[in-house]
């Protein structure tokens, strides 16, 4: 089925399940149980458009319709609402993966204006040699990085750096504790310094499944982080692991975001939640991290 044909789908699926999602969001708010959504955006521009990439008109509506239809709040406030069992109102807050440099033309600007609270992940390697992603160089757009400059006035301003590892690794394929340490600590380590803020969240690259590990969960809150992000399109609810937020996709396409945004049972029904296991239950003598002068220095780090 092309894409075209799945959105014009959508619309008698949205439509006709729209009573049952009202009534099912009242009950929510009555009993304290409303949902808490952490939607992600990678690149807001007009030009040179990409998967991953959401017109500045587009993410404009999108924003003005969040504001209309959630309490916008920070990813600390979400996580609060989450571990706080109890949330009356749809609550939604806004991410940022990778660090396109784009983003600071039209998206950061209006979010600071209007004083929207949002996070912003970012790739410590790219950063810091400003070097393009890989997967962009592929298709002929090496888009331009961040600046540490700008990341560091983005923190003046109030927005929540975070870490998207070092290298925007896989973790769901790193082995060695060597790399995965240095992915997630000594690169945070390096950030915080950078934009002199403690780096506080974590979000996987990629974000499914198939990306997150129990192991990166575990070394993640070792090292201190009050949570860390997945991508997989999945919705938080009042009560649930707080430590885990779960995330969906900021979908161009109206009909799937406004779907996606209103809490479509389809979704939570076939949305599994990633499990890992804490501490307790793993073997002690795997908890050891290894010591600093083991970890790789960032200039040996190589991309591909
Ligand atoms: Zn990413």
């Amino acid at each position: 089925m092309n894409r075209h044909v799945a959105n014009l789908l959508m619309h008698p699926y949205y439509y006709g399940s729209l009573p049952r999602r009202w009534w099912e969001s009242s009950r929510r708010c009555v009993n304290g149980s409303a949902p808490i959504i952490v939607v992600f955006y990678h690149r807001v521009a007009d030009e040179h458009p990409s998967p991953w990439s959401i017109s500045t008109r587009r993410f404009a509506r999108q924003i003005e319709w969040l504001r209309q239809n959630f309490n916008l709040v920070s990813l600390e406030e979400a996580q609060t609402r989450i571990e706080g069992g109890f949330n009356e109102r749809p609550v939604a807050s806004i991410t940022f993966d990778d660090g396109y440099a784009d983003n600071c033309a039209f998206a950061l600007p209006l979010l600071i204006r209007q004083r929207v609270p949002f996070t912003y992940f970012v790739s410590v390697h790219h950063v810091q040699h400003g070097e393009p992603f890989a997967h962009d160089v592929v298709a002929d757009q090496p888009h331009r990085i961040n600046t540490v400059e700008e990341l560091r006035a983005l923190a003046d301003a109030g927005v929540e750096i975070g870490l998207h590892t070092r290298t925007h690794a896989d973790l769901g394929k790193v082995q060695d504790p060597n790399q995965l340490y240095d992915e997630l600590v000594a690169a945070g380590c390096d950030l915080s310094e950078m934009v002199q803020r403690p780096m506080r969240y974590f979000a996987f690259p990629y974000g499914l499944h198939h990306n997150l590990s129990t192991e990166a969960f575990r070394v993640a809150k070792e090292a201190g982080y009050r949570g860390v992000c997945s991508a997989y399109g999945g919705y938080n609810f009042p009560g649930d692991d707080p430590f885990h937020i779960q995330r969906v996709h900021a979908d161009p396409e109206w009909i799937r975001w406004k779907n996606c945004l209103t809490v479509d049972p389809r979704r939570i029904k076939n949305t599994r939640r990633f499990e890992y296991q804490l501490q307790q239950e793993v073997d002690q003598s795997a908890l050891e991290v290894p010591a600093a002068h083991e970890v790789p220095q960032a200039g040996e780090i190589v991309m591909k």
